[in-house]
């Protein structure tokens, strides 16, 4: 590859709203590395040919966004373990013999948004409690089940779909309907929203918390507000709490270590330009 412009990009549809052309150009700047992050918009009707020939790109790697990373993980030669159980790819590369690998990296900037700001929080994984079964809930479980917690409860508004999750991802998961929320809440020694409730423009999350333990970690992935009225909640009652944005941030992580070589640090600075980026804060 020496000599050759080592170039990635967000690859979906629409790619205009993503941040990661900014997280990768702000860490390719800090390793004063030579390299390339685009957005490249492919049109739906093209998915299907645009990641069965990868090759013809002129990437090195991409970045996938919904609704594409269940179609660039059917075009993978190789997927790792979370890409492979969730039968979606959202970091795809090539590796030295021209194969198509695929990672899922949704999970990894969950656990390494936590293992930043809350460090051994899962010394003791027990019982997690996860809100809501859409993608991100899929990621998170898979994630949780990853760092040993014997019990995930998926609560979700629409019940069907927390089974499917708990179907998918077999013994330790329980699917409950938004009804159970108090009883599991009681048993918690983290809890995560992955709703898109509480989020600018959403309908407020409205959450009782007081059968949840004084030790329980409360996450909330939305990111905007930056903290939410169920993180502004558990730290008035003293739980440890942390916010989303991290979790966007190191999800990159591992994709930026694939293509260009380094490991690069999810620094206060990356936070604020983010936040600053997304109109978070001013
Ligand atoms: P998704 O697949 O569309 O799932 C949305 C979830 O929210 C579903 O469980 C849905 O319940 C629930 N929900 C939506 N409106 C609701 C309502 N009025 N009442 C009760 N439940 C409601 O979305 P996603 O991709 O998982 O993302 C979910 C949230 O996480 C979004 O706010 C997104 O911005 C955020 N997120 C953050 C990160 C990060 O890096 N921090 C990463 C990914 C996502 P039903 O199944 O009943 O519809």
């Amino acid at each position: 590859m020496s000599g050759v412009l080592r170039k990635a990009a967000i690859t979906g549809h629409p790619v205009s709203h993503s941040r990661s052309p900014l997280i990768h150009g702000y860490w390719l700047k800090k390793h004063g590395l030579e390299g390339e992050y685009g957005r490249l918009d492919v049109p739906p009707e093209d998915a299907e040919r645009f990641y069965g020939n990868f090759r013809d790109a002129g990437l090195i790697g991409a970045n996938v966004t919904v609704p594409f990373k269940e179609i660039a993980a059917k075009a993978c030669d190789w997927l790792d373990e979370a890409a492979s159980a969730m039968g979606a790819a959202n970091t795809l590369w090539l590796d030295e013999n021209g194969r198509l690998c695929g990672a899922n990296t949704d999970g990894l900037g969950f656990l390494g948004n936590l293992d930043q700001l809350a460090p051994n929080w899962d010394e003791n994984s027990g019982t997690a409690v996860v809100l809501g079964a859409g993608g991100a809930a899929r990621a998170i479980v898979w994630a949780l089940i990853s760092r040993n917690y014997t019990t995930v409860h998926i609560v979700n508004r629409t019940r069907e779909k927390a089974e499917k999750i708990s179907d998918e991802f077999g013994a330790g998961t329980v699917a409950h309907d938004w009804d159970n929320l108090g009883t599991t809440l009681a048993v918690a020694d983290v809890l995560v929203n992955t709703t898109s409730l509480g989020m600018t423009g959403k309908p407020p999350l409205e959450i009782d918390l007081s059968n949840l333990p004084a030790h329980t970690l409360v996450n909330d992935i939305v990111y905007s507000p930056l903290e939410t009225d169920l993180l502004k909640l558990a730290a008035a009652r003293g739980n440890p709490t942390v916010d989303g944005i991290g979790m966007l941030l190191h999800q990159a992580v591992p994709a930026f270590e694939r293509w260009f070589g380094e490991r690069p640090v999810v620094t206060d600075e990356l936070r604020t330009l983010a936040l600053k980026d997304l109109g978070v804060i001013a």
